[in-house]
């Protein structure tokens, strides 16, 4: 829970609670476009009752057509928005009765507007309520109420209006003039996702832009204004824009309006003017707006993401659109429509069958096989089928009843604390569409002809659709939404496809075919760059695959720094096929073996005959090489359903990793006894996760001699601490009195000691390894485990980067496990240094103001080569 409670300040506006539910940051509502605050900032409501509330005295400025979304002035002309629910718009006001009118002036606590809370449940994404203190309002939220129950009228926020006037209002009017018309694409018209869209992309531009429609006009950065122009999917609407950025400005807002309208088929045509006509400009300004179109998107332009997959790109935007696929409400009877759907998903299962056995060579083919396999289990869910079966009996069509269980499956996961669990919704929606085209008749969706070296562009990609593609020609991938981990950019990385995600809305204003390096190493994508540019990106992309050839063909031999001192590079495995794999990029072991993979997506979990054949499957893929076995990481960012675990308000603080073995020592027997049954257990070490003090370590060793006596294991087994707190790094020297090595988790260090949430989408770029304050800790760890002559190995993100291989080498660390395609990479960088070099560079690293600083250090050390990625 977090309730602010400093004293309350002059001027102040205090908003109540419009509706009794649970008040939730706004960062959980599934929708980027709250999430990321294009509309404005505010909290959400899980709402628990039907009934809106005024939160304040006001005015109701604007309800929209669909009913589901009101926005209230005040008199100091502070506007709150109030969306119900998520992607309501699609229900066209069924489920909403207004209860007062468009331009009431009500009160506080006043009734609003009542809601079918069912009907939404079953149809909408999510019931998650916006309540928003629009952008464009001069007003800030001084405090807020979240993570607890409220109930109408409870304080809910209290806001100040900023000093300086409402951004972007006032905007020099010198410079040129520019007008466009464009047809409105999007399919519900101008609503809230589309106004924040067309807000959004005109925010940093030095123009007065207006949209007209009939005799309504909006000033083009207020959402309120936008919205309320009422502007319907293909209504043609003019833009007017002055000041030194208008052609730029009506051309972003063509592109965004028109983006929309173009169907799939028509994506080779330049997206934003397939739809809009200039007219009524002078010559020179429409040649200005159509140069602009380029340039909107462009002029040197970098749009800032989240790197998913690292490396770097060049090619030509390509957009990618999820065709929407129409369903007839009512059936042809129940059972046609039964048999219809047993038909499809009979179609879609087979389908899915041949992908989850493909035995096609490669990182990408198994991730893309793993994930079908996970549609399967999807696709046969008893849920989803029992809802769908009932919806086809009371007279729905097959394609109906699936996309409403679905769907109403994805808005339960989608309003999960855990961003892991939220980005499997990509992957029901995924199935939702294979089941539709196959009930469609059309079998698949229709192959996509991709251009040579397309960057593929499109809002958020579903699992299919990037299976679909042909790699070949997809030279890298740019998402305006999107998560780090979701299983497209786990597809993305072991395809070594450079992927960015949460690019925000801009992307999708691109137009098709705009040159693009899309560098995945600094996070942006840059829009039409200089020739010299793409050049040079081109030349680096060519030296590279070079270099990588050359370093494959050396990794066979063991790691040794350019002194002859022994590094031993091991690979962090999930599966036998990956741990073969790794072999084959020249791993030296297996550093942590993460055995959540056999927990996860089950009902229960394995019993230990289970357990034993994986980890003997995986210990004969290393051919006798060491495999570092981490007992059971659950909680966290790994949730488990069915270990009996409370209800957490802070599952990364809560009951995992070690906690959680201890906690449920049937589970931890089990798995300990199950590794001691792998042969040669010589080769076999134990890795335990979450450690904060040496008595968890005694408390898991104790089990382990129980079972060793139990089951006459005469020879011991190296027992390991993953140091991935600080409290763990603190105590390094008193762990490496009872482990026989340690291993740093740098994931988890960098978020406990930032303080940072490792799933946190707006703080990714901030989550960085290289933090000083991070390798402090792993100093102070290392120099533990050198004084007592124990290994040390870092097994977190860090060691996969070739960039920081030096430092912690310098820092003490003997080894590293990391992903195994970058393996040949990591040994060849650590060839060209020598040990007294990587200490030099770590002690400047360990005086370094902040990571960018030190990753500025160390490509000064190293070269550019050495951080690389290809
Ligand atoms: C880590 O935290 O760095 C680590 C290796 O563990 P995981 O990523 O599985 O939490
Ligand atoms: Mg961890």
């Amino acid at each position: 829970m977090s309730v602010d409670t400093t004293a309350p300040v002059a001027g102040a506006i205090a908003l109540a609670a419009p509706l009794a539910g649970w008040s939730t940051p706004l960062d959980e509502a599934p929708d980027a476009v709250f999430a990321a605050r294009m509309m404005g900032d505010g909290i959400a409501i899980d709402p628990t009752d039907g009934t809106l509330h005024a939160p304040c005295d006001g005015e109701l400025v604007l309800i929209a057509a669909a009913r589901h979304a009101v926005t209230l002035r005040t008199a100091g002309g502070c506007q709150i928005l109030m969306h119900v629910g998520i992607d309501t718009v699609n229900l066209r006001g069924e489920g909403f009765t207004l209860a007062a009118a468009q331009g009431a002036r009500v009160r506080s606590g006043d009734l609003l507007l009542r809601f079918d809370l069912d009907l939404l449940a079953r149809r909408a994404p999510s019931l998650l309520t916006p309540v928003i203190v629009t952008a464009d309002s001069g007003f800030r939220i001084l405090r807020r109420v979240t993570g607890r129950g409220v109930e109408v009228g409870d304080p809910l926020m209290d806001l100040l209006p900023e000093r300086s006037a409402a951004p972007g209002v006032a905007v020099a009017a010198a410079g040129a003039a520019a007008v466009q018309r464009a047809i409105v694409g999007f399919e519900h018209g101008i609503h809230a996702r589309p106004a924040a869209l067309l807000a959004t992309s005109v925010k940093s531009l030095a123009a007065d832009v207006r949209l007209s429609l009939r005799e309504r006009q909006a000033n083009a950065r207020s959402t309120v204004a936008l919205m309320a122009l009422d502007a319907q999917h293909g209504d043609e609407v003019e833009i007017q824009a002055s000041g030194p950025d208008a052609a730029l400005a009506v051309s972003a807002l063509a592109a965004v309006l028109g983006a929309e309208a173009a169907p799939p088929a028509a994506r080779a045509a330049p997206a934003g003017r397939a739809r809009s006509v200039t007219v009524a400009a002078p010559a020179a300004i429409a040649a200005a707006a159509a140069g602009a179109s380029d340039a909107a998107a462009a002029a040197g332009a970098e749009l800032s993401g989240v790197i998913s997959s690292r490396g770097l790109a060049v090619g030509r935007a390509f957009h990618l659109r999820r065709p929407e696929i129409a369903v007839a409400e009512s059936g042809a009877g129940a059972a046609h429509e039964s048999q219809a759907f047993d038909r499809a998903r009979a179609s879609v299962r087979s389908r899915l069958e041949r992908r989850a056995a493909g035995t096609a060579e490669g990182a990408g083919a198994r991730a893309a096989a793993e994930i079908a396999a996970a549609h399967l289990e999807l696709l046969e869910d008893p849920e989803l089928l029992a809802a769908a079966r009932v919806s086809i009996a009371q007279g729905k069509s097959a394609g109906l009843a699936w996309r409403e269980a679905v769907r109403a499956a994805a808005a339960q996961l989608a309003t999960l604390s855990d961003p892991r669990l939220r980005e499997r919704v990509d992957d029901l929606l995924d199935l939702e569409t294979q089941v539709l085209v196959a009930l469609s008749g059309a079998g698949t969706a229709p192959a996509i002809e991709l251009p040579g070296d397309a960057i593929v562009i499109a809002g958020e990609l579903l699992p299919s659709q990037l299976v679909a593609l042909d790699a070949s020609r997809v030279a890298g991938l740019a998402t305006a939404a999107g998560g780090a981990t979701s299983h497209v950019s786990i597809i993305a990385a072991a395809m070594e496809i450079p992927a960015l995600v949460a690019l925000g809305p801009a992307v999708l204003a691109l137009r098709d075919g705009t040159e693009l390096v899309l560098d995945a190493e600094r996070g942006v994508l840059e829009v039409a760059p200089p020739p010299a540019r793409i050049e040079a990106a081109r030349a680096t992309l060519k030296a590279r695959r070079e270099r990588a050839a050359a370093e494959r063909a050396a990794a066979q031999r063991e790691c040794r720094t350019a002194d002859g001192t022994r590094i031993e590079v091991f690979a962090n495995v999930g599966s036998a096929a990956e741990a073969a794999a790794a072999v084959r990029n020249g791993a030296e072991g297996c550093g942590l073996l993460r055995t959540e993979f056999l927990f996860l997506e089950r009902e229960s979990p394995p019993d230990e005959s289970e357990q034993r054949a994986a980890y003997q499957t995986i210990a004969d893929a290393l051919g006798g090489r060491p495999l570092t076995i981490r007992t059971l990481d659950a909680g966290g960012d790994k949730p488990i359903a069915y270990l009996p675990q409370p209800p957490e308000e802070n599952p990364a603080l809560g009951l995992r990793g070690v906690r959680t073995s201890l906690a449920n020592p049937p589970l931890l027997r089990t798995q300990l006894r199950a590794i001691l049954g792998v042969r040669p257990l010589e080769q076999c070490r134990i890795l335990l996760p979450m450690i904060t003090e040496a008595a968890e370590v005694a408390a898991v060793r104790a089990v382990l001699d129980e079972l060793r006596a139990e089951l006459a294991v005469k020879q011991p087994i190296e027992v390991g601490v993953m140091i991935e707190t600080p409290a763990s790094a603190v105590l390094a020297e008193r762990l490496v009195t009872i482990a026989d090595f340690l291993s740093i988790g740098t994931n988890d260090l960098t978020q406990y000691t930032l303080a940072m949430d490792r799933g946190h989408p707006q703080l990714a770029s901030r989550l960085d390894a290289l933090h000083p304050a991070v390798l402090r800790l792993v100093e102070i760890a290392a120099r533990a485990a050198a004084a007592r002559g124990r290994m040390v190995a870092v097994c977190g993100g860090l060691a996969s980067e070739p960039l920081a291989a030096p430092i912690l080498v310098g820092l003490g660390v003997h080894e590293l496990s990391a992903v195994g395609a970058v393996i040949p990479q990591l040994k060849a960088c650590l060839s060209r240094v020598t040990v007294a070099e990587c200490r030099a560079l770590a002690q400047a690293a360990l005086a370094a103001a902040d990571a960018a600083a030190v990753r500025v250090l160390a490509r000064g050390a190293l070269g550019a080569g050495a951080g690389a990625p290809r």
